[in-house]
């Protein structure tokens, strides 16, 4: 048997066939070759090499980080970290490092306490164990709860799609408070966009997300009202339910559909540059088409869309 048919193997028995990662990823668990990760992170394509590998001595430095606590659980709550995939580990660590990689400092609050990453085997695993929908944050046991397979649906294409995880995250940060380093804030805010956040704090990030914000929920009220004279809102109506989905589904459309994202709501987007240290287009020569097109899709169709408890921070 091959390396990496036998990495297969393992992933296949650990997941009864339900997780098959792409080969770059098998061959990352084999070799440990790093640069293969490469189609995981876009931020990649816009770093020099230089930067290349700092990048991927922050993802290291991450996966083997103490308060990184990254936990694989299978069927009646069974606790099998000791069979955690290193492609997983890195996987997980690098959405970290990518997000945070120009704003460090930020990440090292993040990583001054335990931070909690369950991945489940099998769909049931992760029921059994209280997860919700397809994925969660959960605010009692300050962590994401993810089944495995979901980490790599997104990476079959040429270009990265779906990513959950990045999605999770943004409800995960809106309840850390980087000012006191613990979990259990949830105002909205990702860390860096509070005054309380002392040295984190991006006064200028904060101020365009405020201004940024307010647009996107005037064009969604407007709409709303039958008023169809405004651009449309960037996001789908499902994030514009509460302040955490709005958190979760724009963090993960500033990775993924930048270009929109930057044309629609300028001042919103830039918001996301301040606070993350980059551009997120440079990473992109075109959008993952998926969230705009099903975004645009509903706008379009003439739907009423659902109420909405968005709220905007004081300035
Ligand atoms: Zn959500």
């Amino acid at each position: 048997m091959t390396d990496l048919k036998s990495a297969s193997t393992k992933f296949d028995s650990l997941t009864n066939g339900q997780c098959r990662p792409q080969t770059a990823a098998l061959n990352f668990d084999v070799t440990g070759q790093i640069r293969l990760l490469d189609h995981y992170f876009p931020i990649v394509r816009m770093l020099s090499e230089g930067e290349i590998e700092s990048f991927y001595q922050l993802v290291q430095h991450i996966a083997e980080h103490p308060n990184f606590d990254l936990q694989l659980i299978g069927p009646k709550r069974k606790n099998i970290t000791d069979q955690m995939p290193s492609a997983v580990r890195h996987l997980v660590a690098g959405h970290l490092a990518e997000v945070f990689f120009f704003r460090q400092d930020i990440l090292a609050r993040f990583l001054h306490t335990a931070r909690h990453f369950q991945i489940y085997t099998v769909p049931e695993a992760f029921q059994q164990d209280g997860g919700v929908a397809g994925g969660c944050y959960n605010p009692a046991r300050e962590c994401i709860q993810i089944v495995m397979s979901r980490l790599f649906e997104g990476f079959n294409g040429t270009a990265p799609g779906v990513c959950p995880f990045l999605h999770e995250l943004g409800h995960m940060l809106d309840h850390f408070d980087a000012g006191c380093g613990s979990m259990g804030r949830c105002e909205g805010l990702y860390p860096g966009l509070r005054v309380s956040d002392g040295d984190v704090f991006t006064p200028a990030a904060r101020n365009l997300f405020i201004k940024g914000k307010r647009l996107e929920l005037n064009r969604y009220l407007a709409r709303q009202s039958g008023d169809f004279s405004q651009p449309i809102p960037v996001g789908h109506p499902y994030v514009f339910q509460n302040d955490g989905e709005f958190l979760a589904g724009y963090l993960e459309m500033f990775f993924r559909n930048p270009h929109y994202f930057a044309a629609q709501n300028p001042d919103l987007y830039r918001a996301y540059c301040e606070l993350f240290g980059y551009d997120a287009r440079k990473a992109w020569t075109e959008d993952f088409p998926h969230y705009v097109n099903a975004n645009r899709s509903f706008y379009l169709s003439g739907q009423t869309p659902s109420k909405t408890r968005l709220t905007i921070p004081n300035p």
